[in-house]
């Protein structure tokens, strides 16, 4: 597929070209990292934030958030129910929170590596170099760092910079892989102000840069945040009949086509994904081309705290019952649980090379 096409196709509305892409990338999943939808416990580890995104409802600026930081048995918790579960892999993830301090991830990176053994992921936003060098050689593996969009502009509007530091996330997500993590980014999908050419840029840079997991999720709109009001109204207007829409489809599409253009990547079937659509969001993902999800184990008390956005699936839910309803709708599509870590088939011909 060249850059040329992928606009082109973001666009298709004919059922039947539609269907061609669903089974393309459905046939480049099977062939490139086959029929295993490996399992990583997603753990919400704090939902303060020192950044502004004007698209999240955990934002610093966002208001009446109730903030919470979990201990290290919380966290430790969660990860024992990740082996419990028979998952291969524990993710991370907070707003970028000062208060998770270098020191204290290095040594609960170290416990949670040294009670189950598990593939480690950590999602805690741009972080300096000793805090990754030393999250690295504590045992954790791999990093998630969206990029948001490849329109420089648009991200400076979206994702301001902090005092002192104009934030670069590809040139992070680079210093990440040479410390030793593999990498994974992402965009959302329909945010205001992001054109078809923008998200097929977005959707190239995938493939430029090699990324070894791209999550890919609707845009869901967050009440109160900066998105909503005036900014997200002009960034609107401003992308005027090229505003990309929100909406599953899209959302599909732009998966289907990521899968066939990085076709080894882990791509995850994205919670954005279920929550825009329960009935069958979560399945349409893994059968147009992903082959992760992502389980919360957060507890309920904090699950409900971290809405980056509203209406978050399995919000109400403990983690015993929204894995028992992952494994009960992989095995519904005929596909079966991945054992072990889950790492893309990428990494071994990197190192290869
Ligand atoms: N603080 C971390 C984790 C952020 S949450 C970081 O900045 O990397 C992970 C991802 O959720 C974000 O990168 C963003 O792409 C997505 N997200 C945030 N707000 C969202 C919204 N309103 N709708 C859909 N996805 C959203």
């Amino acid at each position: 597929m060249t850059p040329e096409e992928i606009p082109t196709w973001l666009l298709e509305d004919d059922p039947i070209r539609l269907e061609m892409l669903w089974r393309a990338a459905d046939l480049t999943r099977h062939l490139y990292v086959g029929d295993e939808v490996h399992l990583r416990g997603l753990i919400e580890v704090s939902n303060v934030c020192q950044r502004s995104c004007a698209y999240c409802g955990i934002a610093a600026c966002a208001p009446k958030v109730e903030r919470y930081r979990m201990t290290q048995e919380d966290i430790l918790e969660c990860a024992d129910k990740a082996l419990e579960y028979g998952f291969g892999t524990v993710v991370m993830q907070a707003g970028e929170d000062p208060g998770i301090t270098g020191e204290w991830m290095a040594d609960t990176i170290k416990k949670i590596k040294d009670r189950t053994g598990l593939a480690i992921t950590l999602s805690l936003g741009e972080r300096n170099e000793e805090d990754l060098q030393a999250w690295q050689a504590a045992g954790a593996d791999r990093y998630l760092l969206r990029f948001e969009t490849t329109d420089e502009d648009l991200y400076r509007r979206i994702h301001p910079n902090l005092p002192g530091g104009a934030s670069n996330r590809i040139q992070q997500l680079l210093r990440m892989r040479d410390i030793g993590f593999e990498i994974g980014t992402g965009v959302m999908v329909g945010i205001p102000g992001q054109t078809w050419q923008t998200l097929a840029n977005d959707i190239y840079t995938f493939q430029n840069y090699d990324m070894d997991m791209i999550g890919i999720g609707p845009y869901i709109p967050s009440p109160g945040t900066p998105l909503e009001g005036p900014l997200g109204e002009m960034l609107m207007v401003e992308a005027g009949t090229q505003q990309v829409p929100s909406d599953p489809l899209t959302t599909l599409k732009a998966l289907a086509l990521t899968r066939l253009v990085c076709p080894e990547t882990n791509i995850p079937s994205t919670t954005a994904l279920a929550t825009l659509d329960p009935s069958s969001g979560r399945a349409n993902g893994l059968s147009r081309g992903a082959n992760v999800i992502m389980p919360n184990l957060t507890q309920p008390k904090y699950r409900v705290l971290y809405q980056i956005y509203p209406g978050k699936a399995g919000l109400h839910e403990t983690a015993d019952i929204t894995t028992a309803k992952i494994r009960a709708q992989i095995e519904s599509l005929g596909r079966r649980v991945g054992q072990g870590p889950g790492t893309s088939p990428r990494i071994s011909h990197r190192s290869e090379a």
